[in-house]
């Protein structure tokens, strides 16, 4: 842990030792307007959940509109889903009583805080965010050991998809005209985020939409 990389976040090696225990105080999960990602396997994740629990869930556009908000990463049209937050200090849609009401399914972000993982092209580099320091207590751990517990091969696949698929879906987001952007954004959103069967295996689904988005938005330029 010597490099500062951003504010707060430190690369971490794989069998470096860290002590964490999460006492419950909710303050990770306030002050998050737009910062905490609900990726599509999140959601999916999510909408299986609340579906399981009784709540009215057909798809994942029906979590979506609930719970998350897109934000724009960039002027193309590539754009994300972020929670939802609420009350004076805009805490996540999800804060109740300092506790998180959708620990079974939290996305997978909050599942692996402190600790974050990036797609290199031998594995993933982790990080650790110190932003809160009063929970660096308790009984050491190795970082591998934490992440083989949080971050699943589900969520490492969806990752390593994710990551080398955003920048060519984002040239040709780029290289669309500007009469057809309506259309492929439409595209990107029912690729992206919508058209998955709840009943099916997500990866499976997740690599067949990234494959239609590529051809469709070629097909649009
Ligand atoms: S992870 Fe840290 S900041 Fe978040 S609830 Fe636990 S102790 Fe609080
Ligand atoms: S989903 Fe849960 S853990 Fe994640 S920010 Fe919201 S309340 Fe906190």
């Amino acid at each position: 842990m010597n490099e500062l990389i951003l504010k707060n976040i430190y690369p971490l090696e794989w069998n470096e030792r860290i002590t964490f225990t999460c006492c419950g105080c909710g303050s990770c999960c306030r002050h998050v307007k737009e910062s905490v990602p609900l990726e599509t396997l999140d959601t999916y994740r999510l909408a299986k959940h609340f579906r399981e629990h009784g709540e009215s869930v057909v798809c994942m556009d029906d979590i979506l509109s609930r719970y998350a908000e897109p934000v724009l990463l960039d002027e193309c049209g590539y754009f994300v889903y972020m929670l939802k937050t609420t009350g004076p200090d805009d805490a996540c849609i999800f804060l109740k009583d300092n506790r998180c009401t959708i620990q079974a399914a939290k996305p997978r972000a909050c599942r692996t805080y402190p600790l974050s993982a990036e797609p290199t092209e031998t594995g993933f580099r982790y990080h650790l965010c110190t932003e809160k320091p009063h929970h660096f207590q308790g009984k050491a751990f190795k970082a591998r050991d934490f992440m083989k517990r949080y971050f699943t091969r589900e969520d490492q696949n969806f990752i390593n998809l994710d990551f080398q698929s955003t920048v060519p879906i984002a040239d040709l987001l780029r290289q669309i005209p500007e009469k057809r952007k309506k259309a492929a954004l439409i595209l990107f959103l029912r690729y992206k985020y919508s058209d998955f069967d709840l009943d099916m295996p997500f990866m499976e689904q997740y690599e067949k939409n990234i494959q239609k988005l590529l051809s469709g938005l070629k097909e649009l330029i």
